[in-house]
């Protein structure tokens, strides 16, 4: 069984409900807990801080790799923080292990800054991208390696720890074993239980799963959920793949050159990206900027014949925006993301100035995006008359590549439709990312 608690006390096994060997899904049954946020059962905003960074800006010369972040890891959160390559992930890393000091700014520990600390002082575990094994030592020697700077917590010997964690990672058994008779999701487990051995407040990992192909992925992130789950540990990980942060986080961090762009659970940051950036790089979305066609909104009535849009039970403005050459009905106003479930977005949003909750007029300039699935083939509502350009079949969908009016359309459909087509969307499925108001505009609407 999967008993190793970090701190050897057993105070986190409430958190052992939730351990699935198998990885499936978490189901979040104690939805009573007061310190989780019900629906997804991950730590909620009454959680108190693990890790804390203020304003921190680190520079290599002229870079500034991060810059100016503010943000909030919480106690026992799934965290991770994902961006393109070079955006700044891995410095994050090395700020929070303390292989770097910020240029500027505080990174705080439960409440206390660690500036001066070392990072074998800092109680955290660290998994590298490459699994860096010892080739001459056993996997179990391996393991003990994490415990060179402390004893084994929960007074238990070398070896019953040892062995507890190579249970824990599904590897029960190979602790006499090479390293090098060791598939790569097996040696990236045996890394992550050397991390984990020493009992750290808080795990870190580095793109653990970038030398594996697709399938063992898949399979190694479950398994990481899973074993942060059986330990509640809090747990910051970096990842370029935004499938891989949308499938194991409790929140993602989204960065773009050394800035934290959003912060939010994974459904808040696909379904209400705070950006245009962001809509563009987490998932496919077909982005359209437009200008607001005619003074004031269209009631849902109007424009839909008297079906009430709503957007999570809450009216929402229907407002025609004029794209190339066609007037689109787009929801305005209720999916905001200050109105989503969590608090980063906000931020990130007024950040921005995209001003989601201010009026739209005629005139002003907005940016919008459709996800895939939710432009539809025949759709009575926005129609657009494109042509396919081409098609790929990816198993369960087909992604449908697109022209309307000289931009490139993206669609999923299980039939792939060939020559013309006439897609539309629901106005509730449209998401404004940008909305810039036109200059010296008069009054609201
Ligand atoms: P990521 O992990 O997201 O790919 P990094 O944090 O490694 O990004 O790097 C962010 C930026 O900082 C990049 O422009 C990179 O070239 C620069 N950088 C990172 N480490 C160093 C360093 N030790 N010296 C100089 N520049 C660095
Ligand atoms: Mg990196």
């Amino acid at each position: 069984m999967r008993s190793v608690t970090t701190d050897g006390s057993g105070a986190r096994d409430d958190r052992e409900a939730h351990d699935d060997r198998d990885g499936a899904p978490y189901s979040p049954e104690a939805s009573g807990d007061a310190t989780t946020d019900g629906e997804f059962g991950r730590p909620g905003p009454n959680v108190p801080t693990a890790v804390e960074f203020d304003g921190v800006t680190k520079r290599y010369g002229e870079t500034a790799a991060v810059d100016s972040v503010d943000l909030a890891v919480r106690e026992g959160e799934f965290f991770t923080v994902v961006g393109p390559s070079g955006c700044g992930k891995t410095t994050m890393l090395r700020l929070v292990a303390g292989f770097e000091a910020p240029t500027d700014g505080r990174v705080r520990f439960g409440g206390s800054d660690v500036s001066g600390v070392p990072p074998e002082a800092r109680d955290v575990g660290v998994v590298f991208q490459n699994y860096a094994l010892f080739p001459h030592l056993t996997v179990g020697e391996n393991v003990g390696y994490g415990l060179r700077f402390s004893a084994p917590p929960g007074g238990v010997s070398r070896e019953e720890r040892i062995d507890a964690l190579l249970e824990l990672v599904d590897l029960p058994g190979t602790s006499g074993r090479d390293p090098d008779s060791l598939s790569g999701g097996q040696r990236q487990r045996v890394a992550i239980a050397r991390a984990l051995a020493p009992g750290p407040d808080v795990l870190l990992l580095d793109e653990p799963m970038s030398a594996l192909d697709a399938r063992l992925r898949e399979r190694l992130r479950l398994q990481v959920r899973s074993i942060q789950r059986s330990l509640g540990i809090t747990t910051v990980y970096v990842t370029h793949d935004q499938e891989e942060a949308l499938s194991v986080s409790d929140r993602v961090a989204v960065m773009r050159d050394g800035s934290v762009v959003q912060v939010a659970p994974p459904r808040t940051v696909y379904r209400r990206p705070a950006s245009r950036f962001v809509a563009e790089f987490v998932g496919d979305n077909n982005v359209f900027e437009g200008v607001v066609a005619a003074r004031g909104t269209v009631s849902a009535a109007e424009s839909e014949g008297g079906e009430t849009v709503n957007d999570d039970g809450d009216e929402q403005r229907v407002v025609p925006v004029a794209v190339h050459d066609t007037t689109l009905a787009i929801g305005f106003g209720g999916g905001s993301p200050e109105r989503a479930d969590d608090e980063g977005a906000a931020t990130a949003t007024d950040a921005h100035g995209t001003g989601w909750s201010s009026t739209p007029r005629a005139g002003d300039r907005v940016v919008f995006c459709v996800r895939p699935q939710h432009l539809q083939v025949d759709r009575a509502q926005n129609r657009l008359r494109a042509d396919v350009e081409g098609a790929e079949f990816l198993g369960e969908t087909t992604r449908v590549h697109l022209t309307w009016s000289g931009q490139q359309l993206v669609l999923s459909a299980e039939e792939p439709p060939a020559g013309a087509v006439t897609v539309g969307f629901d106005p509730r499925d449209a998401h404004v990312v940008e909305h810039t108001a036109t200059d010296g505009g008069a009054d609201t609407s």
